[in-house]
């Protein structure tokens, strides 16, 4: 049943394919984009394109967001012309950007002072899975918001994980992300290491990928950093965005997470060198 209407702030690598399902499934679909060019591109295809996050908002039972970081999600939910102020009684307001808990527990209360209905949800799974409606989605918050949002979660995924209350999506994205950034740093260091060590790199990979250290992220990352293809599907900066916000929440947490201080350095060197905008995979090209 595809009669909850639903807006989409936030139309980049993700949110673009999350826009596509959703349109797909039958859901009338209100599209914002701060580059609105992104969001015309689903005229096309049915949606209504808001000029503002306000726009968006009004008029919507679901209200989704899809942004690169904190001070994004901050400005589309709560700047000028924002979507929280503008949502409906009644509406469950969805944040799926991978943002910290800090600001997921800010957000909420904001949400809560208006009686709206809040979730975390961010996501695992990439460009293709969401392009491909397989996404994960790690979900915190109530039964009830759960349950209003999750015809529509279902749309765009393969999985929907309800980890406990309000914060809970968010801790989890930013403990799988920093396993996934420290495995990319020390993949693009093993990588660099191999290129100059005298062995068959792509034999080495070979055996790397069947053997102990072998993992999805290790085959589709090695993949890239070997054939310099940097087309993105996770961009660069956003990967050091991610270990920053996963330290301060470990931190808080009275845990020193050295090793995502180290990955960071080499991603925050990466985008010293103008590959912020690349995909993550270019974090072995200053290594090389
Ligand atoms: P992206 O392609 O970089 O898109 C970022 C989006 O945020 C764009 O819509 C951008 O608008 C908007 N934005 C950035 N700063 C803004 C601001 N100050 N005000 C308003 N809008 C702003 O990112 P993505 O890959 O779709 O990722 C979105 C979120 O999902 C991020 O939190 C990311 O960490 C997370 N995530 C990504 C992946 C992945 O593999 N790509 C996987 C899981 C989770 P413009 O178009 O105007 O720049």
């Amino acid at each position: 049943m595809a009669n909850q209407s639903v807006a989409l702030l936030g139309l980049g690598t993700m949110g673009a394919g999350m826009a596509a399902n959703l349109l797909k499934a039958g859901f009338p679909l209100t599209v914002y984009n701060r580059s609105r060019a992104k969001a015309e591109v689903f005229a096309a295809q049915g949606a209504r394109v808001a000029h503002t996050p306000a726009d968006a908002a009004r008029g919507a039972g679901v209200v989704l967001s899809m942004l690169a970081d904190d001070a994004a999600s901050r400005e589309v939910w709560l700047g000028n012309d924002g979507a929280l102020a503008a949502a409906e009684k009644g509406a469950v307001l969805v944040e799926c950007s991978t943002v910290s808990p800090g600001w997921i527990a800010e957000l909420a209360e904001a949400a809560d002072a208006r009686r709206l209905n809040f979730l975390d949800a961010p996501v695992t799974g990439s460009r293709l899975q969401a392009a491909a409606g397989q996404l994960t989605f790690l979900v915190g918050g109530s039964e009830e918001a759960h349950a209003l949002a999750a015809p529509v979660l279902e749309a765009m995924s393969k999985e929907i994980v309800h980890l406990g209350p309000t914060g809970s999506g968010a801790k989890m994205k930013l403990v799988n992300n920093f396993l996934c950034g420290v495995q990319a740093a020390s993949l693009a260091e093993g990588i660099a290491w191999l290129e100059r060590s005298g062995l068959d790199r792509d034999q080495a990979i070979e055996l790397l990928k069947r053997g102990a250290p072998g993992s999805p992220l290790l085959a589709s990352l090695s993949a890239r950093m070997t054939s310099r293809d940097y087309a993105v599907n996770f961009h660069l900066k956003l990967m050091a965005k991610d270990l920053l916000y996963a330290a301060e929440a470990a931190a808080a947490s009275g845990v020193d997470l050295t090793t995502a201080a180290n990955a960071r350095r080499l991603f925050e060197r990466a985008i010293a060198s103008g590959l912020g905008d690349e995909d993550m995979a270019a974090v072995v090209e200053p290594l090389r």
